[in-house]
This record gives C-alpha cells, sequence and structure tokens, in this order.
C-alpha cells in the first residue's frame, strides 16, 4: 500500500479537471496538483465522440484537451487509470482503488456523470450500448456497420448526433422517445419540429410519445439484442441499441464523504462545497446560476466546466472571482451547426425569424418581452448578436425581431 500527497488534488481527469489543473498553474500556483482519473487516458474532449470520432474524421490522439508535455511542464502530476474509492475529510485523504492512499490540503472534485441506465428487462443484453468514453465508442464500432439496424432510445443531443453519423453512414435508424418530440428537455416546440424533420429526411425514422419496455433478446443470437419492444407493443427489430437517455451526475464520493448534495454536489458561486477544504465543479455540480436570479442548477456543457474550472482556480490562487456565466452550448448535426444561449425554460413567446440561409433556423426566446434564450442554426450572425441581448435580457420588440428587414445589431441598446 503506497501513501502519496499533493497540496491540490482532483479528482476526475476530464474537461474541468484539466483546464482546472491548467488555470491554477497559469494563475501562478506553485505548489504541487495531482490530477486522478479513473480512465487510462490524457484528458480529452467528449463533444467529437457523437460526431466526428464516432464518423472517423478525428482520431483519439486529435482529441486530446492538452498533450502529455504540457502537463509535465506545468508540473501536474497525472494518474490515469486511478480510481478513487472514498474520501475522508477527517484525514484529509483518499483511498484509491488499488489500495493506497492519497492525502491534500485542497480537494477539487471534478467527476462528471455517468449515462442513465434503463432498468428494464433484458438490460444485461449484449449489443446495448451507452456513449460518455472513447472506450463507449470503440464498443459500439464493430458493430456500427452499414445495413444495421440501429434503434436510439433518447431524442435527446446524444441520440439525434449519433442518429446524424450512423444515417450517412448507411444504418437503419429508429429513434424512440417518450417525450411527444425530440429536444424536449432542452428546447423549444419550433427547433424540435426543425430538427425532426432534418432527420426525416435524412432517412431517420422516429416513434415520438411512447417508452421503451424491455429489449428483447436475438433468437438466433443468445444473449445478444434483436429487438426493442415499445410500451405501445410495437417491437423494433435491432442489431444494436443505443440508450441514450440523460446523465446521472457522480456524486456517491462526495455524498458518503458527508458533502451537501442535491441535483448533484451542491457548491456555490466559488465552487465551494459544504466542507471547507473541497470544492467541486463540472457536471457533477449544482450551483447558483446568477442569470437565473441565483436559482440553482446543474448544467451539463463544456462552457459551464471551463467556467467552474476557472472559478474554482482563482479561489485557490487567492484572488476569488464567482462564477459569471450565461449559459450556451452547441451542437453539431449533418451540416447544421447549432448554438444556443441563455435558457429557455419559462419563455412566455417564441419568436422565429426568417433565416438567411435555406438551411437556417433562429428561435428567441421571450419573457414579459425581455429576450432570454435563442436557438441558432446555421446563423452565427443572429448567434453574436443573441449573445447580447440574452446577456442584458434585453427589452426586444417582437415584430421587429421576428423582422427579417430589420437588422438585428440595432435592436442592441446604445452602451
Ligand atoms: P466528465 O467529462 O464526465 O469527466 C469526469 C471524469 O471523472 C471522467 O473521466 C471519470 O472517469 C472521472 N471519474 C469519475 N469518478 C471518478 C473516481 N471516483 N475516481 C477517479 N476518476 C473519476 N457539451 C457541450 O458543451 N457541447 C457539446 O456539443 C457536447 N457534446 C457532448 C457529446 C457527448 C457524446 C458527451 C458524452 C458529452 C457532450 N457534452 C457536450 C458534454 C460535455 O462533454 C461535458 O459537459 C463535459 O465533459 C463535462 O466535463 P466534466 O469534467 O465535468 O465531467
Amino acid at each position: 500500500m503506497g501513501e502519496h500527497n499533493a497540496d491540490v488534488v482532483i479528482i476526475g481527469a476530464s474537461h474541468a479537471g484539466s483546464e482546472f489543473a491548467s488555470r491554477l498553474r497559469q494563475g501562478g500556483f506553485s505548489d504541487s496538483v495531482a490530477l486522478l482519473g479513473a480512465e487510462p487516458y490524457l484528458p480529452y474532449h467528449r463533444p467529437p465522440l457523437s460526431k466526428a470520432f464516432l464518423a472517423g474524421e478525428t482520431t483519439a490522439d486529435q482529441l486530446l484537451l492538452r498533450s502529455a508535455e504540457a502537463y509535465g511542464k506545468a508540473l501536474i502530476d497525472f494518474f490515469p487509470s486511478t480510481t478513487v474509492d472514498f474520501i475522508e475529510p477527517a484525514t484529509r485523504s483518499l483511498s484509491l482503488a488499488n489500495g493506497d492512499r492519497f492525502y491534500y490540503r485542497k480537494l477539487v472534485i471534478a467527476t462528471g456523470g455517468r449515462p442513465r441506465r434503463l432498468g428494464i428487462p433484458g438490460a444485461e443484453l449484449q449489443g446495448l450500448h451507452i456513449m460518455r468514453s472513447i472506450a463507449d465508442v470503440d464498443a459500439l464500432r464493430p458493430a456500427f456497420k452499414p445495413g444495421a439496424r440501429l434503434v436510439i432510445a433518447g431524442g435527446g443531443y446524444i441520440g439525434l448526433e449519433v442518429a446524424a453519423v450512423a444515417v450517412k453512414s448507411g444504418l437503419d435508424v429508429e429513434i424512440v422517445e417518450f417525450a411527444p418530440r425530440v429536444l424536449a428537455r432542452v428546447a423549444g416546440p419550433e427547433l424540435s419540429a426543425y430538427y425532426e424533420a432534418a432527420h426525416r429526411a435524412a432517412g431517420v425514422k422516429f416513434r415520438l410519445g411512447v417508452g421503451v419496455e424491455s429489449f428483447e433478446p436475438d433468437t438466433s443470437n443468445p444473449g445478444h439484442v434483436g429487438g426493442v419492444r415499445c410500451a405501445d407493443g410495437t417491437v423494433l427489430p435491432a442489431d444494436l441499441v443505443l440508450v441514450a437517455v440523460g446523465l446521472v451526475p457522480n456524486i456517491e464520493l462526495a455524498q458518503d464523504a458527508g458533502l451537501s448534495i442535491g441535483n448533484g454536489i451542491v457548491v456555490d458561486e466559488f465552487c465551494q462545497t459544504s466542507d471547507p477544504d473541497i470544492l467541486a465543479i463540472g457536471d457533477c455540480t449544482e450551483h447558483p446560476l446568477p442569470f437565473l436570479g441565483g436559482k440553482r442548477v446543474r448544467l451539463e456543457s463544456v462552457p459551464n466546466a471551463v467556467e467552474q474550472a476557472r472559478v474554482a482556480a482563482s479561489v485557490l490562487n487567492g484572488a476569488p472571482k464567482p462564477y459569471n456565466l450565461v449559459p450556451w452550448f452547441w451542437s453539431d448535426q449533418y451540416n447544421l451547426k447549432l448554438q444556443s444561449v441563455g435558457l429557455s425554460q419559462g419563455h412566455d413567446a417564441v419568436v422565429v425569424r426568417p433565416p438567411r440561409s435555406p438551411e437556417g433556423f433562429v428561435a428567441f426566446y421571450l419573457r414579459d418581452g425581455h429576450m432570454i434564450a435563442a436557438d441558432c442554426v446555421n446563423s452565427i450572425i443572429e448567434f453574436n448578436v443573441a449573445k447580447r441581448l440574452v446577456t442584458e435580457k434585453t427589452q426586444v420588440d417582437a415584430a421587429a425581431l421576428a423582422d427579417p428587414a430589420v437588422n438585428l445589431k440595432s435592436l442592441i441598446p446604445a452602451a
């Protein structure tokens, strides 16, 4: 049993953890820093997993956030394939799965999340896949072949992105979504309809408003999935299945250590948990969002992971700067680049502006006449203006927004 120690120890070597370590050094931190990650890889970008990486347009090396040399140069001790089993706040130490103990002065939890599983009959069958890591894509690849029948449970961003790559790769694709429309959790009905139409035009089939009841075994290949039974009794034949029904935050370590837990590890605007020596960042946290007047949220996005990494580094460098991000997000499907800003939940009006290009789409979401969110597809100019209007929650004239003859920039109030 070995013993290690570092002034700052980070659990989770992905976007939040890697960005935090790097920003800590950039801010002048000169004590020891250790980055511990369960995966065998250097920290990498996850967004391309369901896009260019799955399509075979990018290699695993090209996904890396930083090179091995960059960590070495910054004196960040990286421990791959290192799983933390327990945090012991009383002794400020961690038990590792390999039996070692790691002592810290300050701890940063950046454990992210894992795909939600469906606890239904047949969930143990082979041929069921998830999409969170390089290993998940590697496991999917052998079956990801032209002509294969892919059923995707879940019509969120990851399900749709995989569908786009799959149908372009010649697979037969059907999406089963419990809600009556795709992207129901994150977007307005107009954007859902736009994406559903784009996917249908590419050949993707949909079963909306119906849940998945069970995975059926393949009678000619025991132990392997052969179909997906929907709640209406239909059985969709499947050679492989992707389960893309959301994320479960990895909070167990924090919970067992007695930290406050809500819909994630509870932190304040400085990424501080209920233990003064422990911060938490990224997809695993629930934090107050100034944009929503301090309402607590858990966000699953790279911009959020990067912002919390910045905040936590500022705290440990002795110059705390609170969380200050207006949420934004992107998604790539076919040749459609979506950029979203703000959060549309709670809007009372949607203004769809005629796009400049035939494949574009622009929707602005208003509440009490103020812009709170926008979804822009292939519309970078509109997105850039929307960012300004959403950040300031600017009061806007809906008729002017909808009128393509009105220059959107003219709606930005003079400074
Ligand atoms: P994670 O990336 O989940 O990393 C957590 C790390 O902690 C993992 O490596 C895990 O192995 C490790 N870990 C967990 N527990 C332990 C433990 N006990 N011991 C050691 N290590 C542990 N975001 C966007 O903004 N735009 C997109 O287009 C987009 N597309 C996406 C597509 C896919 C397929 C996926 C999966 C995600 C996508 N995201 C996208 C989300 C984005 O990747 C996440 O928000 C981001 O990765 C969060 O980073 P994180 O470091 O908080 O958590």
